[in-house]
């Protein structure tokens, strides 16, 4: 067995990426220019020729998102506790009411019938997240978005190159929000991008996204909504372009990983170890992580020291946000979402990443049985 240690997720930017970065650098324009324009007319192409702009953040795509559907104080926004923290902190941000909905214990997203359940009066949007890349069933979701005339703000950080029923995620749909943090499928280093809808919106998101500026008459600018700065770089936008170009490699390859996950660990090993493993879907799911759900007799703390000595790092997510102190400070406590926080507790993140090999996947899943059975 090799003793290099194996992380649970690292980038991997190729030379001809590197020497565009690089480029841009000599180039004498490092800001937003003409790269950025280049990576968001490709993002359009690929979401079917809808609008889309690009962030330094998928934090603030959804926060920006939230802003343009005009959701603010008084208002409810109903999400999941079982997603990184970003995800019900924009909600604060705006000023609005989080309403979490409990998880479905499968495929560890928002269950709709908990969701139809939390809606009332005041709701006005709902938040999914596509876990580990999964989406939810989308025909579902969007029947309920119209019946109750809520926005739908897709979180789908974790979702590019994921798919359902054929058409990419951002293909379709309301706002979909993307992230391009460093963990994630494609990387720009830091960064975002949001599909929007209309004319109208693209105004509004380049206005939130930069200090609320407009070109307006001959003579120069005006602000007349509150923005802030949160424009993506020529820089990040070239990391951009070069991962781009690899998606579809990227997501076969994470399936075909995924695949040697379960070929590996075979049909008995929930039986064996009593830990949960996802649901084998490749047709939709991009699997930006392979996550499991470790047996109540083991901890995660316990599991992830013991991976280490094997050489294997483990990642987690993610703790359920509604029990993070400055959420306990708004009511929310132990008990109100009983799935979510039994697997938010025992979820594990094993290595996925692009540059992982099937005879990495073998030595992690040789690591997990020894660890599981101890
Ligand atoms: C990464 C991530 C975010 C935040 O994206 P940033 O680009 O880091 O701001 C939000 N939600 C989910 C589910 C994520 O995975």
């Amino acid at each position: 067995m090799s003793n290099t240690f194996l992380p649970f997720s690292k980038p991997t930017i190729d030379e001809a990426t590197i020497a565009s970065v690089a480029e841009v650098l000599r180039s004498g324009w490092i800001t937003s220019g003409p790269k950025v324009a280049e990576f968001e007319q490709q993002l359009s192409t690929y979401f079917g020729g809808r609008p889309v702009r690009t962030f330094n953040s998928g934090t603030c795509t959804m926060e920006i998102a939230l802003r343009i559907a005009g959701i603010g104080a008084g208002d409810e926004v109903i999400t999941t506790p079982i997603s990184w923290v970003a995800t019900a902190n924009v909600i604060l941000e705006v000023g609005a009411t989080p309403v979490f909905a409990d998880i479905d214990p499968v495929t560890r997203n928002l269950d709709l019938d908990k969701v139809e359940a939390a809606i009332t009066a005041k709701t006005r949007a709902i938040i999914p997240v596509y876990l580990a890349g999964k989406p939810l069933d989308m025909d579902r979701l969007y029947a309920i978005a119209k019946q109750h005339n809520l926005r739908v703000i897709e979180d789908a950080a974790q979702a590019i190159g994921s798919s359902w029923q054929g058409k990419p995620i951002g293909s379709f749909g309301d706002f979909v929000s993307f992230s391009f943090q460093a963990n994630k499928n494609i990387t720009t280093s830091e960064g975002g991008c949001l599909v929007l809808n209309n004319q109208a919106e693209v105004v509004l998101a380049e206005k939130y996204r930069l200090q609320g500026v407009s070109r307006s008459g001959w003579d120069g600018i005006d602000v007349d909504v509150l923005g802030g700065k949160y424009n993506m770089t020529d820089i990040a936008a070239a990391i951009g372009l070069g991962q781009f170009a690899q998606l579809d490699k990227i997501t076969a390859h994470r399936r075909a990983l995924a695949r040697h996950y379960f070929a590996e660990l075979g049909a008995d090993f929930e039986a064996q170890t009593g830990a949960i493993l996802p649901p084998p879907e490749f047709a939709n799911t991009n699997w930006h992580l392979f996550q499991l759900e470790l047996p109540a007799r083991m901890s995660r703390p316990e599991f992830m020291a013991r991976m280490k000595e094997h050489q294997v790092g483990v990642g987690f997510h993610y703790a359920p946000i509604h029990l993070f102190t400055l959420y306990r400070e708004l009511g929310f406590k132990e008990g109100m979402f009983p799935i979510a926080e039994r697997v938010g507790k025992q979820i594990v993140s094993l290595p996925m990443f692009y540059s992982l090999s099937i005879a990495d996947v073998s030595r992690v899943c040789v690591a997990l049985r020894a660890v599981l059975s101890h």
